[in-house]
């Protein structure tokens, strides 16, 4: 999920959690905030390319879906009822290389809207996709917004297209009742399914957690279609790396990647997009 300390992820809950559960969780790093406020005066290593090369190069970037017709796809997205005020996010334009994967560690594109929508910090994605595959566009691709919350820069969150899919993320077996399967809210207390039903986790060890909700075929067959319609219209390498997929912490090396990657390459504390994103449904 992209960096927030609003909503639920405040208060009672916060005191629920120990420090390391806390550390992991995405809306949870204590220190999101005052990146973001640094990073906003960061404004030397902004890119306008409003004239010039770079904006040939955008106005080529985006004439380029056009030429390809490959619009029917962006004339099926949510884009007024989960549509942030143009305060939530910043309005200047940037060239775009990399697509990286979030989840929401909720369950719909609405709580993230109305968790980033009451929130001024300008934590936000341009798109999500919701369980049924719908895909809601946020706020204008082109434009860019805190989703990173990477120490010292938000080069990456500008250069970058996020993409939240609507998942509650990591899961823990209930303490009294091992056959059930809980999500995070009241310290991992909230039933998400039981083990019997295997079609609704991924099991797999990743950074300490076995199990994770599993995304539904409808949502993963959006989100692929996504990511190729947004590589094709902004010219980004359709690449996913060996890295990206395992989903390993490298922020050195992921400077530099273009292509596909999650949130996790960017930060050792963040779980996703995680083992339930099925890499090989991008196609590439
Ligand atoms: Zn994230």
């Amino acid at each position: 999920m992209a960096p927030s300390s609003t909503g639920p992820w405040q208060g009672n809950l916060r005191r629920a959690l120990t420090d390391r559960q806390a550390s992991r969780l995405h809306h949870l790093s204590s220190d999101t905030y005052s990146d973001s406020q640094r990073n906003r005066n960061q404004v030397s290593e902004a890119v306008l390319p409003t004239t010039g090369a770079a904006a040939r190069a955008l106005a080529t970037q985006n004439s380029h879906g056009n030429e390809h017709g490959d619009n029917s796809l962006s004339q099926q997205f949510e884009k007024k009822r989960f549509r942030l005020d143009a305060s939530r996010y910043l309005p200047d334009i940037h060239r775009k290389d990399l697509i990286v994967l979030h989840f929401t560690a909720g369950t719909s594109c609405e709580s993230a809207f109305r968790t980033w929508q009451t929130d001024p910090k300008r934590i936000a994605t341009a798109y999500g996709v919701d369980p049924n595959g719908a895909i809601v566009e946020f706020f204008p691709p082109e434009a860019w917004a805190y989703h990173l919350g990477v120490k010292g820069t938000s080069h990456h969150d500008k250069r970058s297209i996020g993409i939240e899919i609507a998942n509650v993320g990591p899961l823990q077996q209930d303490t009294e009742n091992p056959d059930q399967l809980n999500w995070w809210p009241r310290n991992w207390g909230v039933p998400f399914c039981r083990k019997q039903e295997r079609e609704r986790y991924v099991q797999a060890e990743y950074r300490g957690m076995k199990y994770f909700a599993a995304m539904p075929q409808a949502q993963t067959a959006a989100t692929a279609a996504l990511v190729n319609f947004l590589c094709e219209r902004f010219g980004i390498p359709k690449v996913a790396s060996e890295e990206a997929r395992r989903g390993d912490y490298n922020l050195s090396g992921f400077a530099t990647y273009q292509g596909v990657a999650s949130h996790s390459n960017f930060r050792r504390d963040k779980w996703d997009v995680g083992p339930a994103f099925r890499w090989d449904s991008l196609g590439f």
